[in-house]
């Protein structure tokens, strides 16, 4: 805009020395000027964001001939995980970076993993981290450049619907898990264990999430204090009384904490997962379900968890649906548990997937 004010006063400082005639020609053209220049302008202030997304596929590197190197599905599956990451550009608001693993598939026909994901952490980092997927895309700055900074793993030994089509009735939805794990990489997960400790440094304090720093329990009691240190009992994590508490996502839940999945059970899923069945982050996916936008609340956490979203999601916060129990009748309930694998080499980085 500078530039066309600039523009501007030499325009009229010469006025005077024009002919009528001129002036109004020059006159057309300086407002074409000003016009033109604005709208480069209001073009560039609102230019949409780009998260770059950098992804490996193992399958393809390791060719091992199935999941995301299939000879026949496998670039439908690629095309749909850009999909997802195309959706995310729709999402968050930011230029960075996300150095993304897709490790070799699975092939499990009795497994109840579906998938799992989640971002790497620094495990010598006391206190509540973001994880090396939200710094990056974030700050565009790779925290650890030698590393990927979040990482998934698909079973293919499921029938899935690979493409973009909604599943039949009997296939789960590539893009909704997809779409699920990459969330859990965004920073949807605990470092608790059912001990009470942290899963990467088995202390307490230890090494937590900036999505543990906001959980409560029903009654309002946080379960950490502010130096990061777990105050609540091992029973408080099996009590399915344990809430997301985030000045957004309350307001996307009608004013409430979010509901975490908590069962009386500890189980891989715990704490990492919110237990609202209609939401993309429930625990369990179904056969012939589609699950490929965040709700009001995800959004609200993923503002809570510090990301800057574009402003037209954030202005939505609809109290959500009631969940509907039919979902438990649709047969194949498969967990998206947990597992864990440390790097075989040094240093630094504990590997955890959900
Ligand atoms: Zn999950």
């Amino acid at each position: 805009m500078e530039i066309t004010f600039l523009r501007k006063n030499i325009i009229l400082n010469c006025y005077h020395l024009l002919s009528m005639q001129f002036q109004r020609f020059v006159h057309e053209i300086s407002f074409i000027l000003t016009f033109t220049i604005a709208i480069w302008s209001l073009s560039v202030s609102t230019a949409q964001a780009t998260i770059v997304f950098n992804i490996t596929y193992d399958d393809m590197v390791n060719h091992t001939g199935i999941g995301f190197d299939d000879p026949i599905f496998g670039a439908e599956r690629r095309n749909t995980l850009n999909a997802v990451f195309d959706y995310l550009n729709t999402v968050i608001d930011s230029n960075g970076t996300l150095d993304y693993e897709v490790k070799d598939s699975n092939n499990l026909p009795n497994s109840s993993n579906l998938a799992a994901g989640s971002s790497l952490y620094f495990p010598s980092l006391n206190g509540f981290q973001d994880g090396l997927a939200f710094d990056h895309i974030m700050t565009g700055i790779d925290p650890y450049p030698s590393s990927y900074d979040g990482l998934v793993t698909f079973n293919f030994g499921k029938n899935w619907n690979s493409s973009l089509d909604t599943p039949a009735a009997n296939q789960y939805d590539l893009y909704s898990v997809a779409l699920h794990e990459i969330t859990h990489a965004l920073g949807f997960r605990t470092l608790l264990n059912e001990a009470g400790n942290s899963q990467i440094s088995d202390s307490n304090p230890g090494v937590f999430t900036t999505w543990d720093s906001h959980l409560v329990l029903g009654d309002g009691d946080p379960l950490f204090n502010s130096a990061g240190k777990f105050i609540g009992s091992t029973t408080d994590l099996v009590s399915n009384d344990i809430y997301f508490s985030g000045t957004e996502a309350n307001l996307a839940n009608g004013g409430k904490p979010v509901q975490v999945y908590a069962p009386s059970t500890w189980s891989a899923s715990s704490l990492a997962h919110l237990d609202v069945s209609s939401d993309l982050m429930y625990p369990f996916s179904f056969r012939g379900e589609e699950k490929r936008q965040y709700s009001p609340i995800d959004l609200g956490i993923l503002q809570d968890l510090g990301y800057t979203l574009y402003s037209d999601l954030t202005q939505i916060h609809d109290i959500p649906e009631p969940s509907s129990l039919v979902l438990f009748m649709m047969g194949g309930i498969l967990l998206l548990s947990l597992y864990f694998r440390k790097l075989s080499k040094p240093p630094i980085l504990f590997n955890r997937i959900i």
